[in-house]
């Protein structure tokens, strides 16, 4: 039996994990479940599974808790620290689907526990890259990839042999901009920003797809990654989101890995890995997709494209600094306090006012992550940027 904690149980990816462990019941064994706030989803999840423990990261929701889980056997705990000993704990297989840089911590104290470890939680890798793959060598963990684009280039790579490799393709679907003017892009609202064509995900992840910003944390999460430095990893939009991403070698040949738009796919991956487990999909109709396209991204429409990969290609601080910003403007796009290209303003206002030193601990990526944060938390105050492209 395969021990496993899931760090943001109750998100979409934490329930899509849940789903594909409640279906093997003999093969997996719960261990810890947390959350944010979602007491009723923890609970119920933590009952369903026979968990040891479940948190919330909130400690103002562990008296709810609490009672939700009276004389149900099940541990509770409370409080960010929390969250974090119950990564420490450990398990032989851990999902980080934790959302933002609030999981960089757990994703930590999961990767120093040693065990396996699947990555969701993007922004903590865009952020501590750096950090958190020498403490993955330090600590013999080991890191699967579960963005779909990651985890499709880990199946199609051999990462033994990276001089073998010519490029490394990023597909994006677009996010539902992708046709828009940017003029109507300057009046989009928040429900029209997470209303993804093809996937159903948090909000959170759902506004980066529409500004593109996505596909740029991803080209960073990429490179970190993989042995292919970012000048070798292009992206292009394939608004089917069928063909999850490619390795093209020397020889001419392109891998690419294809499937639903459905994260149990990759997370059943990432869960059964190196072995492989049966998933509810139905299997792909490539007749009755008749069709697959291609076309190369719109930088100056999304302008976060070109932010991220100056950010990844400049390096040290830069790519957290672009993380911060970015969570502090969407936040305040989804509480309806800036416009839609706004978003991009501010991440690049706060990189040209912002320049520390390469972050080398962990500690110091907190701190750059605090600092950029309150950067761009008072461009929010000044309300709304002039000129915006
Ligand atoms: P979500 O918003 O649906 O869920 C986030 C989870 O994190 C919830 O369980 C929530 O309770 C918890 N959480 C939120 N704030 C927290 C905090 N401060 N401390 C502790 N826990 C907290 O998000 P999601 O769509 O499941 O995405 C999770 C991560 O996976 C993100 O990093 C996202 O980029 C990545 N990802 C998601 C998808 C997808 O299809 N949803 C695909 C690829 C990658
Ligand atoms: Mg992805």
């Amino acid at each position: 039996m395969k021990t496993v904690s899931i760090l943001g149980a109750t998100g979409s990816v934490g329930t899509s994990t849940l789903d594909l462990v409640e279906r093997e019941p003999g093969r997996f064994r719960v261990r810890a479940l947390t959350a944010n706030c979602d007491v009723e989803g923890l609970a119920a999840a933590a009952i369903r599974t026979g968990a040891e423990l479940a948190v919330v990261a909130d400690e103002g929701c562990l008296p709810a808790l609490r009672s939700a889980l009276a004389g149900t056997g099940v541990e509770t705990a409370g409080g960010a620290r929390a969250v974090v000993e119950a990564a420490r704990l450990g398990a032989d297989w851990t999902m980080a689907a934790i959302v933002g840089c609030a999981g960089l911590e757990p994703v930590m104290a999961a990767v120093e526990a040693g065990g396996t470890v699947a990555l969701a939680n993007k922004e903590a890798l865009v952020s501590a890259g750096e950090v958190v793959m020498a403490a993955v060598r330090q600590y013999g963990a080991t890191l699967l990839p579960v963005d779909s684009e990651h985890n499709a280039i880990f199946q199609c790579l051999s990462v033994d042999r990276p001089h073998e490799v010519r490029r490394i393709i990023l597909t994006a679907s677009g996010g539902p901009f992708r046709d828009w003017a940017l003029d109507d892009m300057a009046r989009v609202t928040p429900a029209q920003a997470v209303a993804h064509p093809n996937w159903s995900m948090g909000a959170k992840i759902s506004v980066d797809s529409a500004t593109m910003m996505n596909k740029g944390l991803e080209l960073i999460e990429a490179a970190r990654l993989f042995p292919v430095p970012s000048d070798r990893i292009e992206i292009v939009v394939h608004r089917q989101s069928v063909i999850h991403s490619l390795v093209d070698y020397i020889d001419g040949s392109v891998l690419a890995q294809l499937g639903p738009s459905d994260m149990r796919v990759p997370i059943a991956h990432a869960l059964a890995w190196p072995d492989r487990m049966a998933t509810p999909m139905e299997p792909l109709d490539l007749v009755k997709l008749g069709r697959l396209d291609f076309e190369a991204p719109d930088e100056t429409r999304f302008r976060s494209l070109w932010l991220a990969r100056a950010a990844v290609e400049a390096g040290g601080a830069r790519p957290a600094i672009l993380n911060a910003a970015n969570e502090i403007a969407v936040a305040a796009f989804l509480a309806g306090r800036i416009g839609f290209l706004e978003i991009a303003a501010i991440v690049d206002d706060t990189l040209s006012r912002y320049d520390p030193p390469a972050p080398e601990t962990l500690d110091a990526v907190l701190a750059i992550d605090a600092e950029a944060r309150s950067i761009a938390g008072e461009r929010v105050q000044k309300g709304r940027v002039k000129d915006p492209v």
